[in-house]
């Protein structure tokens, strides 16, 4: 799998530019603006933009943990359960990312949080295949066909229909 990140030689009180964690990490910058879009906030909203070593060491352990977890095709890496599983009833909603990536949520059955995944444009018939998809709305080109009408309103589909839409809120 992909090799990890190494935090060593980051203080936790020091402020780093996007540059130094591209050097730091040997990564390109456009990978540290990459982490901004995941979840690794900037001190403030000035530019440069300004990340402090305890930010960044948090979010990158949390980076490394994902990809040391090789995800079958239909498994999404939960971080509540710090493995990675199916969407609970096997449900996912689509969402269409920047850049050509589609991005997945489904739910963890267990703890009931959000759990993501990025699959290409063109996993998309696989995709439908594998699960269950809810809404495809916001999914360019998909015609937002007659999918959403038929979802079937048993009770446990409601109750995931109910947690997507107050995690909306
Ligand atoms: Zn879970």
């Amino acid at each position: 799998m992909a090799k990890a990140y190494s935090v060593r030689g980051l203080c936790y009180y020091i402020c780093y530019s996007a540059e130094d964690l591209a050097t730091h990490f040997g990564v390109h910058i456009q990978t540290v603006r990459e982490w901004v879009r995941k979840g690794l906030s900037p001190i403030d909203n000035n530019k440069p933009a300004l990340f402090m070593g305890a930010a960044v060491i948090q979010f990158i352990n949390a980076l490394n943990d994902q990809r040391k977890i090789a995800t079958a095709f239909n498994e999404f890496y939960c971080v509540s359960c710090h493995h990675a599983h199916t969407p609970g009833q096997n449900t996912i909603e689509l969402k269409q990312d920047s850049g050509g990536f589609i991005r997945a949520t489904g739910v963890c059955s267990k703890s009931g949080i959000r759990i993501h995944k990025c699959y290409k444009m063109e996993d998309l018939p696989q995709l439908r295949k594998k699960f269950t998809v809810v809404d495809t709305l916001r999914l360019y080109g998909s015609g937002n066909s007659t999918l959403n009408t038929h979802i079937s309103h048993s009770p446990q589909q409601t109750d995931f229909m109910e947690q997507m839409t107050h995690e909306h809120a």
